[in-house]
């Protein structure tokens, strides 16, 4: 504890107000807030995530390991690309790469065998994939399982979806969730620092179908801090929109 801290204690204990009084500290953050509560209130061990600082990264830059990137958050700019590293042949932002490549290593030693589907897509490619969709069912269906450019967490370069030789019936398919690899990776990836981004029971703030093969990498910190706290999407925890696409977007043109 600080000096500076240690003789605030002392004014607060004496009952002095001269508290709003007191200076800057040196690197020109605000004065102390009141420390009465801390004071009175000891706690032998650190609360876990209330050191969290949810200002760590950036959740609109693109670049950022927290970006939030749905159908309310498009992607600025549109035409953003990461720095790419390769994984296994798959193009994947740098942060991600070797905490993939841990996680698909364990996956391997538990004979899981998961392999990359798709990793970074260009807002081209997403452009040809979310054509494709609408070709195949319509617009509404769709949007549901396919980001239109621009709106995708591939762009990023963060996120990846992963099959399984194993159980080639449930690629990319909700029964992927209760395959072994489904299990495993809705368990332990966050050990790694991926979350898994659409899940059961979330669509209507991620504007997703569930997606138990779609892993977004958050980092270790995020990660594990989402584990502990149990919030199952980036949205609830950022609390930024999500949901469909605003109004005038929407629609079956
Ligand atoms: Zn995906």
């Amino acid at each position: 504890m600080g000096t500076k801290l240690l003789a605030a204690l002392a004014l607060v204990a004496a009952g002095a107000v001269a508290w709003y009084a007191a200076p800057p500290s040196s690197d020109g953050s605000a004065a102390l807030p009141p420390v009465a509560t801390r004071a009175s209130e000891p706690r032998a061990h650190p609360v876990p995530g209330q050191g969290f600082d949810r200002a760590a990264h950036s959740t609109t830059d693109p670049s950022s390991i927290w970006v939030i990137v749905n159908k309310s958050h498009p992607i600025e700019p549109s035409d953003f690309r990461p720095a790419i590293a390769l994984v296994r042949g798959y193009q994947v932002a740098v942060p991600a790469a070797g905490p993939l490549e841990d996680l698909l290593a364990a996956a391997d030693a538990e004979g899981l065998g998961l392999k990359i589907a798709s990793a970074f897509r260009s807002y081209d490619y997403q452009l040809s994939v979310h054509a494709a969709h609408v070709a195949e069912r319509g617009h509404v269906a769709a949007d549901q399982v396919s980001a239109r450019a621009g709106h995708s967490e591939h762009q990023t370069g963060l996120a990846v979806d992963l099959v399984t030789p194993a159980d080639p019936g449930c690629d990319f398919d909700a029964c992927f969730a209760d395959t072994p690899a489904g299990r495993w990776l809705a368990r332990e990836s966050w050990r790694f620092g991926f979350v898994v981004r659409y899940r059961a029971g979330t669509t209507a703030v991620t504007g997703y179908s569930p997606e138990p093969w779609h892993l977004r990498f958050v980092g270790r910190e995020l990660a594990a801090e989402l584990h502990r706290s149990g919030d199952p999407t980036l949205e609830e925890f950022f609390d930024v929109s999500g949901g469909d696409y605003p109004a005038a977007e929407a629609g079956d043109d």
